[in-house]
């Protein structure tokens, strides 16, 4: 399941991405480009702008759209879970939240040089972005990423093995 996301939905594409979820975000995108790009990639959309799913409600239908109600991350967030079923385990941090790009497992010694001393000591599983080259390792701030998406979905976790039976109108 891969996404395109609006211009006003960059916090949602972040967060979507640290799930794991492929998830296009442009900035500068305009309307046409948002609904070109997710026919031509089979992306799903979501959008924030009702205009835009009417004005191209035909070729929208093509790989589906989710309309966003609310103008908070968090609440985009737990409606996109619950509207799709996403997998909220699984697949986290597997994704760069910059951009997108898939993580890749790399060896400690090739990474001495660009993280921090202190990093470099503590830590022995360090990934990379294949796309942009960032380097991240599961401290803290995984920690406190992990804490919030458990706090802000634990309506969703709580569902456990009937993650899948949500209500899809
Ligand atoms: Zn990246």
């Amino acid at each position: 399941m891969r996404f395109v996301a609006d211009v006003m939905l960059g916090k949602l594409a972040r967060w979507l991405r640290i799930l794991g979820y492929d998830v296009a975000y442009d900035p500068n995108a305009d309307d046409e480009q948002l609904v070109q790009q997710a026919v031509s990639e089979k992306r799903i959309l979501l959008t924030k702008d009702r205009h835009l799913v009417e004005r191209w409600r035909k070729k929208l239908r093509l790989n589906g759209y989710l309309l966003l109600t609310s103008d908070d991350w968090r609440e985009q967030l737990k409606q996109t879970v619950a509207h799709f079923g996403l997998d909220i385990h699984n697949r986290r941090h597997t994704r760069c939240p910059d951009c997108n790009g898939i993580l890749k497992e790399v060896a400690k010694e090739a990474v001495r040089y660009r993280v921090p001393f202190f990093v470099f000591t503590q830590h022995d599983h360090f990934v990379q972005c294949s796309q942009c080259g960032k380097i991240y390792w599961a401290g803290s701030h995984y920690e406190r990423m992990n804490a919030a998406l458990d706090e802000l979905l634990r309506d969703e976790l709580s569902k456990g093995e009937n993650a899948n039976e949500v209500d899809n109108p």
